[in-house]
């Protein structure tokens, strides 16, 4: 497998495998990266995710389509004189921004010999892991919080995913995976949390901002943070593009999370290196409910680096804003709402300059909450 897996804050660096690898000297996720390709934005060909194959790991691509989501000017900016626009995550195959982190994990892990995917998502990379591992011919096994349910679980197990119910609460899910696939060598954790291979799929999302730009970085993305690949991909693939001359910034990249959950924010606010261990509440933006992100460390240190703020929003402030999105043509679901609830709060409090252009991606289908 072509480049290295690599920590975000010191000099390790391992072959890619696998096996979900850890810093050994600082305890953190690794991420993939190869040698920045020399390349034209004229040599790019084809069209969604795999367009930017060049920057990915070459493999046989798991595809259905992901990617290529329209950006979408929005009107909500204009009394402000900010330019505002939605990226349209929620149109991918499975309804959600994690078929590109899914797309690019599954091909990978293929590539590697995997044969029985291993995640503890009940939600849409649960998902986006039963329909990719579907199309791979592989068999993904999602343990799942025994209490879930609903149209996402339904998805799961429309696509062939194999359920594993796990009594307690949401933590006990994810040391049951870790537990199995300890135990069974034949599982691979796939985690869409940790796995180098899955943020790297997210960088894809920066490329087609900055494409749909002309090869302009906006002067904003206001992104939603739950385990953080979302923004964490954007950062990273923006920073690529600016280091082969693509842009000529990285944008200032706004982290959003709900009061009922924002360990994040609560870091950013203190001035902590490293997030605490929140005691969640509870939220109608379930998907970004995660009290201890993974790569907490490695969000704040982007946040600090773009020079983006982190903030907290109301349940009503995110319903409000799904409710408008709603009332424009727009279907998401709650979590979804999270980041242009975020953006609402911003423009109001004149945040932005004028004629200053916003990106905000809109991450989940209202379907997968009806
Ligand atoms: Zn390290």
């Amino acid at each position: 497998m072509e480049g290295f897996f690599i920590c975000p804050f010191c000099d390790h660096r391992e072959e890619p495998s696998p096996k979900l690898a850890r810093c050994p000297r600082c305890g953190v996720p690794l991420r993939w990266e190869k040698p920045v390709p020399s390349l034209r934005p004229e040599d790019l060909r084809g069209r969604g995710l795999w367009r930017y194959a060049a920057f990915l790991p070459r493999v046989s691509p798991v595809t259905l389509g992901e990617g290529g989501t329209p950006l979408l000017e929005a009107k909500v900016g204009a009394s402000f004189g900010v330019r505002v626009f939605w990226k349209m995550e929620f149109l991918n195959p499975t309804g959600s921004f994690k078929d590109r982190g899914a797309s690019l994990m599954v091909s990978a892990l293929r590539e590697l010999g995997a044969k029985i995917l291993v995640d503890d998502s009940s939600g849409n990379a649960g998902a986006a892991l039963a329909a990719y591992s579907a199309a791979a011919g592989l068999r993904a096994r999602l343990f799942v919080p025994a209490y879930a349910s609903g149209p996402k679980i339904r998805q799961i197990r429309a696509y062939g995913g194999e359920l594993v119910p796990v009594e307690g609460p949401r933590p006990a899910a994810t040391l049951q995976a870790q537990k199995a696939c300890a135990e069974n060598p034949d599982l691979v954790y796939a985690s869409h949390n940790a796995s180098p291979f899955f943020l790297a799929g997210l960088t894809t999302l920066a490329f087609e901002i900055a494409e749909d730009l002309s090869w302009q970085a906006p002067d904003h993305v206001v992104a939603p943070v739950g385990g953080g690949g979302l923004l964490l991909g954007l950062f990273y693939g923006f920073s690529l593009l600016l280091s082969l001359g693509w842009v000529k910034k990285i944008p200032k990249i706004h982290a959003v999370q709900a009061q009922a959950c924002a360990p994040i924010v609560l870091a950013w606010e203190r001035g902590y290196a490293e997030p605490e261990a929140v005691e969640p509440g509870e939220t109608v933006a379930e998907g970004a409910r995660i009290p201890r992100p993974e790569r907490g460390r490695e969000i704040l240190a982007a946040l600090r680096a773009t020079g983006g703020q982190a903030l907290a929003v109301s349940e009503e402030e995110i319903q409000k804003a799904q409710r408008e999105l709603a009332q424009s043509g727009l279907y998401v679901e709650p979590t979804a709402a999270l980041a242009p609830a975020g953006l609402l709060r911003l423009l109001a409090a004149g945040f932005f300059a004028r004629g200053e252009t916003v990106v905000v991606p809109l991450t989940g289908s209202g379907l997968k909450t009806s």
